[in-house]
């Protein structure tokens, strides 16, 4: 059985005193593809290391969080131009909007999602998502930018049904992590009417620990979780709903 977390930041200072077990820990459990979302440019060199650590098992993504666009957010994006050209990179992400965390840079938040989305068509490169408290303003640029040539995750999806749907539309996959596991969650009320291929397993490391870890420090291994809620939801063995959720994995990253 082999499980993808199509999310994890492992190179965070949150794992800085024992990243080395925690990847092995994984690894142990079957964890053996760790998508890696970029956050800003401090921390390129430590997701560079990590995939020198571990070249079979990490895949790197660069982007500027919509949390991290602040007054130099040109700059920001200038470098994750030129990271696109030197590096091989399975993403761009993670981008988007968060207006839960930060409002003043609303407009900049914008404009970078939409940059950063057509990088991303230019490298033929799938696009990583992150929407906090912003579905429409999303769906706006969405709107904007469909076609073949647009597609990704929706990472972290905790939306409604319709919400789904409509991300389905754009050619994203949903990424469901700890939130499924979670008694108020609510998208474990109707995540089984979406179809399996359209589903990728996540953890968002250290973020978001689903039950029973919940407000505790997230780790890649813990994805084992939200897989069995998965199995439990869709009626399907631990080891299919892997199998389907790995597939998904590479007809995203391609890898
Ligand atoms: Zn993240």
């Amino acid at each position: 059985m082999i499980i993808t977390d199509t999310h994890t930041h492992l190179y965070s200072e949150a794992f800085d005193e024992d990243r080395v077990a925690i990847v092995d820990k994984a690894l142990s459990e079957g964890v053996e593809r760790f998508f890696i979302p970029a956050i800003d440019s401090t921390y390129t060199q430590r997701m560079l290391d990590l995939e020198q650590l571990y070249p079979e098992h990490v895949f790197l993504m660069m982007g500027l969080h919509p949390t991290h666009v602040k007054e130099n957010y040109e700059e920001e994006l200038v470098h994750v131009s030129k990271m696109l050209l030197e590096h091989k990179f399975y993403a761009v992400g993670e981008i988007g909007i968060d207006l839960y965390w930060e409002k003043n840079f609303f407009k900049q938040q914008q404009l970078a999602f939409q940059r950063q989305i057509r990088l991303a068509k230019e490298h033929k490169l799938p696009i990583v998502i992150h929407c906090r408290e912003a579905f429409e303003e999303i769906f706006e640029v969405l709107e904007d930018e469909k076609g073949v040539d647009l597609r990704g995750i929706f990472h972290c999806f905790t939306g409604t049904l319709e919400q789904a749907k409509r991300a389905i539309s754009y050619n994203m996959k949903l990424g469901i992590g700890g939130v499924v596991t979670f008694k108020n969650g609510k998208i474990d009320t109707f995540l089984n009417q979406i179809d399996l291929k359209h589903i990728v397993l996540e953890t968002d490391a250290p973020y978001l620990a689903p039950t029973p870890y919940r407000g505790k420090r997230n780790e890649s291994s813990y994805i084992v979780e939200v897989l069995e809620k998965i199995a439990f939801l869709y009626n399907k063995d631990a080891e299919e709903i892997a199998s389907i959720t790995t597939a998904n994995s590479k007809d995203i990253f391609g890898v």
